[in-house]
C-alpha cells in the first residue's frame, strides 16, 4: 500500500483517482464514482469504470494481497492494463478525501447524534 507526504496529515496512505475524480476533488465536490481496493486504493468515476472494465476486478477487491499475487489466470495483468489506462491518473491523501466526503451537505445522511467520535 502506498505511503505519501500530505501538507495537512504528514505521512499518510493514498487514493489513485483518474482526471475526472481529481477534479471534482480539487473542486471540493464530493466525488462519484467506484471505490476499488485492489493493489492500493482506487477511485474511478462511473465513465472510466465502464469503458476501462473495471466490473471485471470486482473478485479481485475481494482478496488479500497475498491471495492477489498467486492469481495466474490473467485478471492480475488485464487489471494493470486498465490501471495504465486510466487517464490522468492523480494520488490523494486517503484522510484529506475523508474530510471532504463528511464535510458534504449534499451527500451527508441525517445523523441524530453529534459527530464527536473522532477515532
Ligand atoms: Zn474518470
Ligand atoms: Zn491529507
Amino acid at each position: 500500500m502506498g505511503i505519501m507526504i500530505c501538507e495537512t496529515h504528514g505521512r499518510v496512505g493514498f487514493v489513485e483517482t483518474c482526471s475526472h475524480v481529481a477534479k471534482e476533488i480539487e473542486r471540493k465536490n464530493v466525488p462519484d464514482g467506484h471505490r476499488l481496493m485492489i493493489m492500493g486504493n482506487l477511485f474511478v468515476c462511473d465513465d472510466c469504470f465502464r469503458s476501462l472494465g473495471f466490473e471485471k476486478f470486482a473478485s479481485l477487491a475481494e482478496l488479500s494481497l497475498e491471495e492477489v499475487v498467486e492469481v495466474t489466470d490473467g485478471r492480475m495483468e488485464a487489471f494493470e492494463v486498465a490501471y495504465e489506462a486510466i487517464e490522468g491518473r492523480r494520488v490523494f491523501c486517503l484522510k484529506c478525501l475523508a474530510e471532504l466526503e463528511s464535510q458534504s451537505p449534499a451527500t451527508a445522511l441525517p445523523i441524530a447524534e453529534p459527530d464527536d467520535q473522532k477515532r
